[in-house]
C-alpha cells in the first residue's frame, strides 16, 4: 500500500468532525475551548445563536450570534437549527447553516452546548458529520460556585440556580464519550487536544 493510501485510511483533518463540548456553565469551558482552537490547526468554533444579552467583552458573531426573540422564533419555524433549547429562560441553538459553512471550508468544529442539546445530537446525529461528545466538568460543585462568583456577572440566586442545573448535568455523564476535568486549565486544554488528535487518527473503513 502506498503511503498516500495508508494515510487516507485515517479520518484526518477537516473530515467533518464536530466536537460537542458540554458541561456546567462556569466550569471554564469557554476559556479551554478558545485556547484549544488557538493551538489546533483547522479547528474552529461554531458560534450558536442566542436570545440572551451579551456579557461584557462578548462579541456578536464570535462568541454567539445574538438575536432577538422573534428572529430566533423565525429561525425555529424555518427549521434552521440542528437543535435548540431553553436554558435558564434564554434560547440557544446550533444553526445548520453555520455548521455547513464551516464543514465546506474543510474545518472541524467545536460546539459548546448544554447537555440536553448534546443528548439530542447523540440521538439524531448530524448528516455528514462525525460527532465526538466531551463532558467538561469542574473539579467539584464547590469550585464551580467559587468560579461563578468570581465572574461577578450574576446574582446569588442565579448562581444557586446554575449550581442546581450543574448537579443535574453531571448525572448525564454516561451518555458522553470523553470526560475532561478542569483541575488546571493547562491540563484541561492538553486533554481536549488529545481527544481531537485521537479522533483525527481513527481508522476509517
Ligand atoms: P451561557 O449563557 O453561559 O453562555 O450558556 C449557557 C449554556 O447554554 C451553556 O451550558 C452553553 O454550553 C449552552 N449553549 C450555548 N449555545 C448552545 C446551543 O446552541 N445549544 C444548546 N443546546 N446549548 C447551548
Amino acid at each position: 500500500m502506498s503511503s498516500e493510501k495508508l494515510a487516507a485510511r485515517r479520518r484526518g483533518v477537516g473530515s467533518g468532525l464536530a466536537f460537542v463540548v458540554s458541561g456546567p456553565s462556569g466550569a471554564g469551558k469557554n476559556t479551554a475551548i478558545n485556547r484549544l482552537i488557538a493551538e489546533t490547526p483547522s479547528l474552529v468554533y461554531s458560534a450558536s445563536h442566542t436570545t440572551r444579552a451579551p456579557r461584557p467583552g462578548e462579541k456578536d458573531g464570535v462568541d454567539y450570534h445574538f438575536v432577538a426573540k422573534d428572529e430566533f422564533a423565525r429561525m425555529v419555524e424555518r427549521g434552521e437549527f440542528i437543535e435548540h433549547v431553553v436554558y435558564l429562560g434564554d434560547q440557544y441553538g446550533t444553526s445548520k447553516g453555520e455548521m455547513a459553512r464551516l464543514a465546506a471550508l474543510g474545518l472541524d468544529v467545536v460546539l459548546n452546548i448544554d447537555v440536553v442539546g448534546a443528548q439530542t445530537l447523540r440521538r439524531t446525529g448530524v448528516p455528514g458529520t462525525r460527532l465526538a461528545f466531551v463532558f467538561f466538568a469542574p473539579p467539584s460543585l464547590d469550585r464551580l460556585g467559587e468560579r461563578l462568583r468570581a465572574r461577578g456577572s450574576e446574582s446569588e440566586a442565579a448562581i444557586a440556580e446554575r449550581l442546581r442545573v450543574a448537579a443535574r448535568e453531571i448525572e448525564t455523564l454516561a451518555s458522553f464519550d470523553y470526560l475532561v476535568i478542569n483541575d488546571t486549565i493547562e491540563t484541561a486544554v492538553r486533554e481536549l487536544g488529545a481527544i481531537v488528535a485521537a479522533e483525527r487518527l481513527r481508522v476509517v473503513a
